[in-house]
């Protein structure tokens, strides 16, 4: 067991405690309920998280349920995006269930409603259903269908399913209190007539449950424990009890517990608004590398363990806040400093020239300094390099220690050199730094004496490739304009595409992430242009900048 307990946890220990599930051996059973109308995010994540580890804590089961309802968004591509979304965090659910499978059951549940006095068939409008539901300090008034008897409640219902009404002619309501201090007490829909495609279901239904209905008696059905949500669901609770204590199904029955649901700063978390942004061809697709879809973030590169790492790190707790993005980075990271291979690229290639050195040599580049069982590996270098251009001046400023003329630098892994002088076009622009190296100064055996305080990273022209390097900015500026609605605070220039030169090992290792040396962590990637490196993170927390 894990030394913190959450506090949902703490629920679960003190039931355990009390015996409240030895009738079923103890076992504890969690889902996770996403509805397949678009693709997970990580939101998502934190409850993946949360659901997961009760079942690793308890040895108890998930499942992943479907909660597929909702007929008009629903659809087989959103239901795989889910499946492939779990398999890369590696959350492994006991059972893949579909809530749309009962509604047989939750139509027959709704029927003994009927029987026992519970429901009724309601004809006033949507509208009419709204404006007579009270406020929250006021109460409702009474259905004048309210008091319709068993028999004819039943045949209605019937007849709804049935076919025999149009979309939004009636409607099956909980008989429970219009005066409820809780407004979704105050006699709830449980079934409407919609006439829509089901993409499991087809036409079979006209009528289709609602999401308090459903969601209840889908938990009652799979034996779940715990019904783990987000905070706004508190409301519903206690309508939540009312449907699995009237719908017959034995002891325990399930119990909701709310949590704080995540938000972070600089996106959006709401599958309806990122629907929104593919939709209108603001990103490239569900997996664009800026969206915080879990697809997104596994095509950026992202590894899942920091991902997870973040959601367990920022808790589970009761009170709605927001997360800064820049937490999310730092995780993402950390990660990757420990564990990616390390290797050189140039995004803004300026020519180097050593004019005092022929030919061509291997030297030992470390792949990772907290990894050094991995050891090193050949590159090679000669006498025409790239370096950043950033990485040389014309007007150093004071303690600059990258090159300038008459100064020295070390090119990383490899030797100390002295920038001898350069060359430019006619509009006066540098187009080739000329230096000469020093020979006794190759790293790992410098006998130079010479000092360069700066080191910087290189590639070697005779065997470097092309690439198109991307990187990228948040979607969203960032909260300062709180409550807007998020298309007024889309970040418009969030892509940046340059052309940059790698070392070819870096072409040779497809969808791998490495630490570019002093650049950033990328994932190698192809696109129709060819090879790519894609950023995943800033390898400083510049966010702010
Ligand atoms: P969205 O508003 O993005 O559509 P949702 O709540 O409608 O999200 P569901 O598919 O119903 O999405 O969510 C499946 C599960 O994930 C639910 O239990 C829900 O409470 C949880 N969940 C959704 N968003 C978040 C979030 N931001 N943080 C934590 N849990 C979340
Ligand atoms: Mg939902």
């Amino acid at each position: 067991m894990a030394e913190t307990t959450n506090f949902i946890e703490q629920i679960i220990n003190e039931e355990l405690e009390a015996g409240k599930f030895e009738s079923r051996g103890n076992k504890i059973v969690t889902r996770f309920p996403p509805e397949p109308n678009g693709y997970l995010h990580i939101g998502h994540c934190k409850s993946l998280c949360i659901n997961f580890g009760v079942k690793e804590k308890y040895n108890g089961e998930c499942n992943l349920r479907m909660d597929d309802t909702n007929p008009a968004k629903e659809t087989m591509e959103y239901v795989q995006s889910i499946i492939d979304s779990l398999d890369w965090l590696g959350f492994h659910y006991d059972r893949i269930l579909y809530a749309s499978d009962y509604y047989d059951k939750m139509y027959e549940i709704a029927e003994k409603l009927i029987l026992s006095g519970d429901a009724y068939v309601c004809d006033l409008s949507a509208e009419e259903i709204t404006a007579t539901r009270g406020t929250l300090t006021e109460p409702g008034t009474e259905s004048p269908y309210r008091n319709r008897t068993v028999e004819e409640n039943l045949q209605l219902f019937r007849d709804m399913k049935a076919g025999k009404y149009a979309d939004g002619a009636k409607v099956l309501r909980a008989k429970i209190d219009m005066a409820s201090p809780n407004i979704n007490m105050r006699d709830p829909i449980l079934y409407r007539i919609a006439r829509a495609t089901h993409y499991r279901t087809g036409d079979k239904w006209c009528i289709y449950p609602m999401y308090d209905f459903a969601h209840p008696v889908s938990d009652a059905i799979e034996g779940i424990t715990h019904s783990i949500c987000t905070l706004e669901f508190e409301d519903h609770r206690p309508l939540y009890n009312w449907v699995v204590e009237h719908s017959g199904f034995p002891e325990p029955l399930p119990r909701q517990i709310e949590f704080a649901r995540l938000n972070l700063t600089n996106t959006v978390m709401s599958k309806r608004y990122l629907k929104k942004l593919v939709d209108e061809g603001k990103v490239h697709g569900w997996d664009d590398p800026r969206m915080p879809t879990l697809a997104g973030l596994k095509n950026r590169g992202v590894p899942p363990e920091a991902l997870k790492d973040f959601c367990n790190k920022i808790g589970v707790s009761k009170a709605n806040s927001e997360c800064q993005y820049s937490y999310l980075e730092a995780c993402i990271r950390d990660y990757l400093n420990a564990n990616a291979e390390r290797a050189m690229a140039v995004l803004d290639p300026l020519k180097l020239t050593i004019t005092n050195y022929e030919g061509e040599e291997e030297l030992d580049f470390e792949i990772n300094q907290f990894k050094p069982e991995l050891g090193t590996r050949k590159v090679k270098f000669g006498k025409t390099l790239y370096i950043e251009r950033s990485d040389f001046s014309l007007d150093p400023p004071p303690k600059y220690y990258r090159l300038k003329v008459g100064g020295v630098v070390r090119l990383k892994s490899a030797y100390i050199v002295r920038c001898d002088g350069y060359r430019t076009d006619e509009g006066g622009n540098v187009t080739e730094v000329l230096c000469s190296y020093i020979p006794e100064s190759r790293s790992g055996n410098d006998t130079s004496g010479v000092k360069a305080k700066g080191v910087i990273h290189w590639v070697n022209a005779a065997d470097a490739q092309d690439v198109t390097v991307k990187q990228y900015e948040c979607l969203l500026c960032d909260a300062a304009y709180p409550g807007q609605d998020f298309s007024e605070r889309m970040n418009c220039d969030s892509e940046h595409i340059l052309q940059g030169k790698a070392e070819p090992y870096l072409a040779e290792q497809m969808d791998k992430s490495f630490q570019l040396m002093r650049t950033g962590y990328y994932k190698t990637c192809t696109d129709e242009d060819g090879f790519c490196l894609s950023e995943i993170v800033s390898l400083k927390d510049n966010f702010n900048k």
